[in-house]
């Protein structure tokens, strides 16, 4: 498939390391005239985008928010329109908590074409770096991934020994994490395990129990929260990698 000048191109770039990128990111980012890039997405990645490429941190860090998602909408369709290739690069996949809907929104509305390129996801990243299957015949047969951001907001609680929960954003405050689970019916005894920069050189992990959650020592940002059964099942693969 050709890369087509005057779209713009929503593309995954995987947790981080370069070798997870899908061929068709990397042929984008070879071609693209102008990358709009969030903060997660490093340099390793950006390295791989031409020389002579403009570069764009579009990147909203919580709380300072330095450009807002109308003006990252603004820059995506007026980059277009003026008939460049543009990379829109978020981590991991671009529709797993990345506000590419009001994204995809935007360009519809102002008649831009555009194209998703999906990317290996923080979760998938995570599980692949521990070992454990997060589906598993012996019991693990759902798989939730939410937002630590408005994990309060649920309605339909997700616990049950056969699920595999992800949260993403899970902050740093663990103890809350500990209590909303249990307050959503988890048992404290649920294997958890926490992956720091999954996929990348410093990827960190810590596994411990539901109820163990709050005595680990805060793991450095990004890092993602899985919960369930199937963890257990990891077949000492996550003790020896455990730092
Ligand atoms: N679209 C991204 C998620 C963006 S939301 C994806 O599909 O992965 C940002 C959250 O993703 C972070 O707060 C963290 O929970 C998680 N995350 C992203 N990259 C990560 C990584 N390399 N290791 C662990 N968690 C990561």
């Amino acid at each position: 498939m050709e890369i087509r000048p005057g779209t713009v191109y929503l593309t995954g770039t995987g947790p981080g390391d370069p070798e997870l990128l899908t061929r068709r990111a990397l042929h984008l980012l070879r071609a693209a005239d102008v990358v709009l890039h969030d903060d997660l997405v490093g340099d390793a990645i950006l390295a791989e985008a031409r020389a002579d490429a403009e570069r764009v941190n579009v990147g909203k860090r919580c709380g300072t928010k330095k450009i807002t998602q109308q003006e990252i909408n603004e820059l995506m369709i007026a980059h277009a329109r003026a008939g460049r290739i543009v990379a829109r690069l978020k981590s991991g996949d671009p529709l797993i908590f990345g506000r590419a809907g009001e994204e995809i929104r935007a360009l519809r509305r102002a008649g831009v074409s555009f194209e998703v390129i999906p990317g290996v996801t923080a979760a998938f990243a995570a599980a692949a770096a521990s070992g454990f299957s997060m589906t598993d015949r012996g019991g693990a047969s759902r798989l939730v991934l939410e937002s630590g951001h408005h994990a309060e907001e649920r309605t339909e609680t997700p616990s049950g020994t056969t699920t595999t929960l992800v949260r993403y954003m899970p902050g740093s405050d663990y103890e809350r994490v500990q209590q909303a689970l249990m307050n959503d019916g988890w048992d404290a005894a649920t294997p958890v395990l926490l992956v720091s920069c999954a996929g990348q050189p410093k990827q960190q992990m810590a596994r411990t129990t539901l109820g163990h959650l709050r005595e680990i020592t805060p793991l450095p940002a990004p890092a993602i929260l899985l919960v369930g059964q199937a963890i257990a099942m990891a077949d000492g693969a996550v003790e020896s990698a455990q730092i």
